[in-house]
Parts: C-alpha cells; structure tokens; sequence
C-alpha cells in the first residue's frame, strides 16, 4: 500500500534537529508536504536556517460576550481584529469582482474565541465594504459591538459554526454556474477534477426562506460531513476548518467545477472521469488535511456514482447477487403455490 506524507511528518523529525526522512517512492505527498519539501529545497540551495514553514498561529481570544462592555468593544478595535476586518473586506472584494455576489447578497463570518464571531453588515455591497462596516454578534446572533446592523443570515452561520465547533469562518454567496445546480437540485457530479474532489465535499440543502432558523438547520444538518453546501434555489454556503481564506478559496474552486462540467458535458463526448482507485488516493490526501468527506472507508466501487448526473449509472462493480438469488427461487416457489390454489380454486367453481 502507498504510504500517505503529510507536512507534519516531514516537520517533525526536522524539528529534533534531524535531517528530512527519505520517502518511500512511491509515497502519495498531501499539496502541504510537496510545498515544505519545495522549500526546504530552496532554503538548501540558499544556504538558510529557519524551518518554520507557516505562520504563527493567532493569539487566544479570551474576550467572550459575558466580558465588560468596555472590554469588547477593545477587542472588537484591536489590531488583530483589525487584520480580520480587512481579510473579510478583501475577500467581499473578490466575491463581487468575480460576479459571486449580487446587489447586497453574501456574508462572510469569522469565530473569534469561545462565542464571538465578526460578520458583514446587511445592506452592503460585499465589493465595497469597510473595515468599519463590520459587525461582532455572539453565537445568538445578538450584535455586540459595530456601528452597521449584522447580516440577517448569520443565524445560519452561526448554527453552522455550533454544530461543527470545527468551523473557523463561513462564506455564503451566490456564484451562477453552483447556483444553477443548486437551482435544479443536482449535487454536481465527482471524480473529474482533482482540486474538487481534495477541497470540497458538496451537498445540498432543501430550500427555505432565507435567515430563517429552519434554513439554518437543513444547512446545519449537513456539515458534520459536508464543507460546501448547495442551498437549493438559493446559492452556496461553505465553511473551513482553517479560516476566511481557505472557505472563499472552496468558493472558487466549487464555481471553477461546475462551469468546467457543463462546458466538458456540452462538447459532444462523453466526460472522462478518473477511476475509484485514483479518487481514493485523493480522499487519503483529502483526510490528511483534515477536512471531511462522507466517502471515507466507501469500497472502490461506490465512490464515483453520479447517479443524478448520469442515472442509472451506478457501481462501477456489480453488486454481490447471492442473498437475490435465494430469494427469488423461494418468492416463485411462494408465487407458484398461490397461483396453483387460485386456479384451483376457479376451476373447481
Ligand atoms: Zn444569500
């Protein structure tokens, strides 16, 4: 079996000092590890010290919403809190240049600590926001502190955010291509494309009225093993276990596959598809980074259905036929004994 190598297990041994372990050859590299590995490749050829590849993680927030008015409201204009303003208002930037959003639409929402979460305002162009338009809610949707009035939809990042205390930062919005799909029902199909199938596991959640708690729930019932959700009628909400970035960049790479898909599925041939084989080295890469997928422990065979896509196309094996087998020879034993009494029955009248 080929052996999985995240960035940990090159770290590691780097961290005591050690040299990085020679790898099996045909190893499977998660995308972090083959990125340290570049590096310390380039730190080598330059002769450089440090092997700390990623950036220091935040401080812990110890602010919550039962701290003094006056403490939040410090907190809320930090310098820290300040960084995520602007990382919110970035990727809100990106969100309409990429035509994502529309009118007011979308929210982006980031959890700070144990019940705080920062979040965009209602009623502002998610292109033009600033860091000053933001708004603090604890995990009630009650405002804390911001001068604007928080999204009516937090409500359903916040469900989301409590159901998978996982869920560091959401992104709802509205892309065209996702949302087509989203609008006829149809998860989009899988094994196709690599970035997909590693960074986004796709559901989709019936329609309900938009910022209300039942929306939230449906959309709550499916994170557990789902961080890309197709809001039926609706758009799309995504949710990251690393923060704002790595939620929007699911956005992108979701509405990249679906307009991918229907460009292949209208050119005249049938799609290619990878096989069960090449989308389990995928989910292993996949599990490595933490993130989830409802395929995980699926026999080969199961894991490329599309059966919405393509119906009627399922198992890529047949399914075992023994227990139908024994069943059938006694159901026609029982079928053949009552239509022997029924006839009987007739003739003798
Ligand atoms: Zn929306």
């Amino acid at each position: 079996m080929r052996t999985l190598i995240s960035a940990k297990d090159i770290e590691d041994p780097l961290r005591g000092g050690g040299a990085p372990k020679s790898l099996p050859a045909d190893a499977i590299l998660t995308p972090s590890a083959r990125d340290l590995l570049r590096d310390i490749e380039n730190r080598q050829s330059k002769g450089a010290g440090s092997t700390s590849a990623s950036a220091s993680p935040a401080q812990p927030v110890k602010t919550t919403s039962k701290s003094p008015a006056t403490e939040i409201e410090a907190f809320f204009n930090s310098p820290a809190i300040q960084t995520l303003k602007e990382q919110i208002c970035d990727i809100g930037r990106r969100l309409w240049q990429r035509a994502y959003v529309d009118g007011n639409g979308g929210n982006i929402a980031i959890r700070l600590g144990e019940d705080l979460v920062l979040c965009t305002p209602t009623l502002v162009s998610k292109g033009f926001m600033k860091p000053a338009d933001l708004c603090l809610v604890d995990l009630e949707g009650n405002q804390v502190a911001g001068a604007k009035k928080r999204t009516s939809e937090i409500l359903m990042h916040l469900q989301m955010m409590k159901r998978q205390p996982k869920a560091v930062a959401t992104v709802h919005c509205h892309p065209p291509y996702a949302t087509g799909f989203a609008v006829a029902g149809i998860t989009p199909p899988t094994c196709m494309v690599p970035e997909f199938e590693v960074f986004c596991a796709v559901a989709v959640a019936p329609y309900r009225t938009p910022g209300t708690p039942e929306m939230g729930k449906l959309v709550a019932d499916l994170v557990g093993e789902y961080n890309t959700i197709l809001m039926a009628n609706h758009g799309v909400v995504t949710w990251s276990h690393l923060g704002a970035e790595d939620a929007y960049f699911k956005m992108e790479i979701l509405e990249a596959y679906c307009r991918t898909v229907l460009v292949a599925s209208q050119l005249g041939k049938p799609v290619g598809t990878m096989t069960p084989g090449q989308l389990q080295d995928l989910l292993k890469i996949k599990q490595g980074m933490g993130m989830p997928d409802p395929r995980y422990g699926l026999k080969e065979c199961e894991l490329c259905d599309n059966d919405e896509w393509r119906p009627g196309v399922t198992c890529a094996v047949p399914a075992k036929e023994v227990p139908a087998m024994a069943y059938d020879a006694e159901t026609e034993a029982t079928v053949q004994a009552i239509t022997d009494q029924i006839l009987a029955r007739t003739t003798n009248q």
